[in-house]
């Protein structure tokens, strides 16, 4: 997606050699438009699949995914990180190595808004070694629900998550694919329709 790419070099800081940074527009302060543009994107990709509710993880996959659960209009459902006072019964969880905090979350969702009969479409901001992916795809099965697909804003195509999700037979679709963050630079990997 040639808008994001743009955004990316223009805004995006370069951090290490595997992290990149992106909090202008999508990890702290959120560009409403370029969300709406990601939304209306994640909406055409997944066109052809049923899609009954999105599942992201809190917090950063949360504004993406409204967007395109408005251009899908179906409902979203975000996996929280912490315990929450409310959120105590009926419980689907996982565990989520985070590759950016090097540490292990508790992920969580009420089995209230996930049903059996629902085709899901994980999305979410970064994918890297597609720890985060995987929590949302085991909570979905404990559901007894069906993975429709993953859209994610941001692939680091580098690391191994897009290949083992793929390997497993989920659709993946990624909006901006980065080759490498080496030298401090982003080098996206060329895409067939741009
Ligand atoms: P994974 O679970 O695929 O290993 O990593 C994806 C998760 O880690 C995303 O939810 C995202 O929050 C975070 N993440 C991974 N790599 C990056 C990165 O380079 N930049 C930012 N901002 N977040 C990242």
């Amino acid at each position: 997606m040639r808008l994001l790419q743009q955004k990316i070099l223009q805004e995006g800081k370069v951090l290490s050699d595997s992290v990149l940074k992106v909090d202008s527009f999508l990890n702290h302060q959120v560009d409403p438009i370029l969300m709406k543009e990601i939304g209306k994107e994640f909406a055409n990709r997944f066109k052809e699949v049923p899609v009954t509710k999105i599942l992201t993880i809190e917090s950063s996959g949360i504004a993406p995914s409204v967007m395109a659960g408005l251009y899908m209009d179906v409902p979203v459902i975000f996996a929280r990180k912490r315990k929450s006072l409310t959120l105590t019964e009926n419980l689907l969880t996982s565990s989520v190595y985070s590759f950016t905090k090097n540490e292990s979350n508790e992920i969580s969702v009420s089995n209230n808004f996930l049903q059996e009969n629902d085709h899901v479409l994980i999305i979410d901001d970064f994918l890297a070694n597609g720890e985060a992916a995987q929590g949302l795809i085991n909570i979905v099965k404990q559901a007894g629900a069906n993975v429709s697909g993953i859209g994610i804003v941001i692939e680091k195509a580098f690391q191994d998550g897009g290949e083992k999700l793929r390997l497993q037979g989920y659709k993946v679709e990624s909006l901006a694919r980065i080759q490498s963050l080496a030298n401090k630079q982003v080098t996206f990997i060329r895409e067939r329709e741009e």
